[in-house]
């Protein structure tokens, strides 16, 4: 499962990533993560098993927890298959087919909202609430 963490001000300079790695013994996964002085995002991936009680250490320190459970979103009627986004997307959700259609693996989808702006068709789209706009994501 896919969880987008969100840090303030009491909660950057924790280590809550540690805790809740000893206190739940899962393994946590961080695919994307923006970690100012003052304010953070950072999605992570942890097996389904284990979300809900790493989950639970996470709310517990302080920290907005959002499940991330659909990918990008491509609007079948806008797109124009230009495959723009197949070269943008860091973890390869866009792919062409063999009629040279752009089809999308939405489970690789790791939310950093990149391909969005290179689209020139304004067809991609992300789940409302998954991505603080204001923030850009850097890949680790
Ligand atoms: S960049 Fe936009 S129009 Fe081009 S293939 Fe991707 S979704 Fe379709
Ligand atoms: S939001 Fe990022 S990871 Fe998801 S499809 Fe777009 S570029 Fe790829």
């Amino acid at each position: 499962m896919l969880l987008l963490l969100k840090f303030d001000s009491k909660t950057i300079r924790k280590p809550i990533i540690s805790k809740a790695t000893l206190e739940t013994n899962a393994l946590i996964n961080i695919l994307r993560a923006n970690v100012g002085a003052r304010k953070g995002e950072m999605v992570v991936e942890v097996d389904d098993s284990k979300a809900r009680d790493v989950e639970e250490v996470f709310r517990r320190f302080g920290v907005e927890v959002v499940e991330l459970r659909e990918g990008i979103v491509k609007d079948e009627g806008r797109c124009v298959h230009c495959g723009l986004c197949t070269s943008i997307c860091p973890v390869e959700v866009f792919e062409f087919d063999e009629n040279w259609r752009v089809v999308v693996r939405e489970e690789r989808c790791v939310h950093c909202g990149v391909c969005i702006g290179v689209c020139p068709c304004n067809a991609l789209s992300l789940p409302v609430n998954s991505i603080n706009k204001d923030l850009k994501f850097h890949t680790i």
